[in-house]
């Protein structure tokens, strides 16, 4: 890696997001910043500034597609490309002991739909070389398959050739609407934080299936959970700090990435294959 490597962040004023700039920045890479806040994101390019750490900043709201083109094309006009994208960006509306899905169409909106919007809008900008490209999707252990409770549906995401989009979409919109109906206990949907959880399930199996695609095109496509981690979206509860999940991410996104090296879930230091 050196400082014409290019990566973006999204979802990085603040938490996790924020020390994975910080961190790569002092890695040497050029890192761009992006937040769908302009005033929070500059903000957070100024603190950076104050600790002598210089990023470049973008806006971007991952649920707005408007929002994706202007930065796609800025991204063009600044760099040419990139080499690493981090989707980090997310959400989740619920206190640590609280499960409702008031908010469920937001949270996989934002969680699934967001994070694949930008892969999509961000796939032919992908440099590829000196060294293979890389998408680093944060996600969750609470998206790991074996939170699901029903069988048949479990066994249907584990089977290789069945999966595709459309299936992952498709278990989407049973969620969603079993989520109306109220049915949610009764088709054995995750417990804890069910619309995040399946927001997450949704961007493994969606990184599982890239990872697949693009082995042989010099992509490679990873996922990390970075564990109970103290920030706003576990109201300052966890078990270390932003930094401390940053800095093990970052061991990850600047391993040489080799053809094995994708495909991957990096449950906070255990390496496993992408369920
Ligand atoms: P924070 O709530 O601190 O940060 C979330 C970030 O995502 C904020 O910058 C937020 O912006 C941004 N964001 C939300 N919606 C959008 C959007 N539509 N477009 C662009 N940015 C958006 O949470 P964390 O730092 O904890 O979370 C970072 C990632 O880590 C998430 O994907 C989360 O699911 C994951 N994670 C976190 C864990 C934890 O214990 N903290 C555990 C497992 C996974 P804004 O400030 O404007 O709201």
């Amino acid at each position: 890696w050196s400082e014409k490597t290019v990566a973006v962040v999204t979802g990085a004023n603040k938490g996790i997001g924020f020390a994975l700039v910080k961190q790569l920045a002092e890695k040497g890479l050029t890192v761009v910043l992006t937040s769908r806040d302009i005033v929070r994101g500059r903000e957070a390019v100024i603190s950076l500034q104050k600790m002598n750490i210089s990023v470049d900043y973008c806006q971007l709201d991952i649920t707005d597609q408007a929002s994706i083109s202007s930065f796609t094309a800025w991204l063009r006009r600044r760099f040419g490309g990139l080499d690493i994208l981090v989707n980090n960006a997310g959400v989740s509306f619920n206190k640590i002991e609280e499960n409702n899905v008031d908010h469920a169409e937001i949270v996989i909106k934002t969680n699934f739909y967001g994070s694949k919007s930008l892969i999509e809008a961000l796939l032919p900008l992908f440099r590829r070389s000196p060294s293979r490209s890389q998408i680093f999707n944060i996600s969750s252990q609470l998206g790991l398959p074996d939170k699901l409770r029903d069988p048949i549906l479990k066994a249907e995401l584990a089977d290789e050739n069945k999966l595709t989009v459309n299936a992952i979409e498709e278990m989407l919109n049973r969620f969603l609407k079993n989520v109306k109906d109220g049915s949610l206990v009764e088709k054995r949907w995750p417990e804890i934080w069910p619309d995040y959880s399946v927001s997450k399930l949704a961007l493994m199996l969606y990184s599982r299936l890239l990872a697949k695609t693009h082995q042989w095109d010099r992509v490679n496509v990873n996922c990390y959970c970075p564990g109970f981690t103290k920030t706003d979206m576990t109201h300052g509860v966890g078990s270390h700090t932003a930094d401390e999940a940053a800095e093990v991410a970052v061991q990850y996104i600047l391993t040489t990435p080799s053809e094995s090296f994708t495909g991957l879930f990096f449950k906070w230091s255990t390496k496993v294959n992408l369920p």
